[in-house]
């Protein structure tokens, strides 16, 4: 690129950004703070322009509201700027990450999402480097001249991953988070390696945003024990449009009567019910096991190897869209971001 690149980071809140309060929690402050904590960032080759919520949230606030919010943005100023970098909290980072990769279509620029676990004020922080080393990602070109990482990812800790495929794993660790089911897209160390054949291809094409978002999801986590008495009320709730069963290893969740007979009914009404394994590693299979085959039968829907953050966030989008039924769930069974191996 011949003329000099230009970067928007927008600040949203999060750990990377906090100081702690008189009693001893953080609380978000504001990105003057930040950046005047890591003046390295003036040595890059690029311009940045700067742009923060008007209150910087705890990520565990983050709305699909948002999600929006930051979409617009990006929409907004997107002939402007070559790359997006986005201090967020790590606590819902990978669903930020999740719900950006499907509402931002045709994306032919980076949109890198980054936090830490300490504050950047802290002298052991993980911030300085996630900062930079994200900067350095969002700007890195391939051989043709163009963006190297056109997708929507997340940098954390000398690793970067793809947005929809990333969960956070540890509030201790400075490795805050895994991609299970996908390569990691670069590891940075003393150079950067990025991993170019895993890494999405720039889509042509005007960017296109998708605001539509339906949150009316209803999570029913498996255990043993779990009785009906709790559990049908969310079932047979009318405001529930969509329920995602975080069932047991690939696929399988008890059998009793109650709990066949509630979903069977609500899949025959063409409501979407996904079933999404508590195990991070590995695919739903429901047919591996009678346990499962079950709920193959009676037409839930696998969500293979996606996170939860992905479910999630592609359910409310294709809610958004007013999907049921088979159209629904031919939607949902589709790679749409590159969020689920087929
Ligand atoms: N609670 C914080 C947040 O998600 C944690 C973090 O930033 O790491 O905003």
């Amino acid at each position: 690129m011949s003329r000099e690149a230009k970067v928007l980071m927008l600040y949203t809140g999060g750990t990377i950004g906090m100081i702690l309060q008189e009693n001893g929690s953080y609380h978000p402050f504001s990105l003057e703070n930040l950046l005047a904590q890591i003046p390295e960032i003036s040595q890059f080759d690029c311009s940045i322009d700067t742009d923060s919520f008007d209150e910087p949230i705890d990520s565990s606030n983050m709305l699909p509201e948002h999600w929006q919010r930051i979409a617009l943005r990006i929409k907004e100023d997107y002939g402007k700027y070559d790359a997006f970098l986005i201090l967020h909290g790590s606590d819902t980072m990978a669903y930020t990450s999740s719900a950006l990769s499907f509402m931002l279509n045709n994306l032919g620029k980076p949109v890198i999402l980054t936090g830490s676990q300490l504050p950047i004020g802290i002298p052991r922080s993980d911030a300085r480097e996630n900062i930079l080393s994200s900067l350095e990602i969002a700007l890195a070109r391939n051989d043709e001249g163009g963006p190297l990482v056109p997708e929507v990812a997340v940098y954390f800790e000398f690793d970067l991953y793809r947005g929809n495929r990333v969960q956070k794993v540890s509030a201790q660790d400075f490795e805050a988070f895994q991609s299970p089911n996908y390569p990691k897209l670069a590891e940075a160390g003393v150079s950067i390696k990025y991993n170019r054949n895993y890494i999405a291809r720039a889509t042509a094409g005007a960017l296109q945003v998708n605001l539509d978002l339906d949150p009316r999801v209803g999570v029913i986590h498996c255990f043993p024990g779990m009785t009906a008495e709790l559990v049908l009320p969310q079932i047979l709730n009318p405001q529930v449009q969509a329920l995602i069963i975080r069932s047991f290893g690939a696929g399988n969740a008890p059998n009793q009567t109650w709990l066949l007979d509630a979903l069977s009914q609500v899949c025959s009404s063409g409501m979407p019910v996904i079933n999404v394994s508590q195990c991070s590693a590995g695919t739903v299979e429901m047919t591996k096991y009678e346990a499962g085959r079950k709920y193959h039968e009676i037409g839930l829907i696998g969500a293979g190897d996606m996170t939860f953050e992905a479910a999630l966030c592609k359910t409310m989008l294709l809610l958004g869209k007013n999907l049921k039924g088979e159209e629904f769930k031919l939607a949902f069974c589709e790679n749409l971001k590159g969020e689920v191996s087929i």
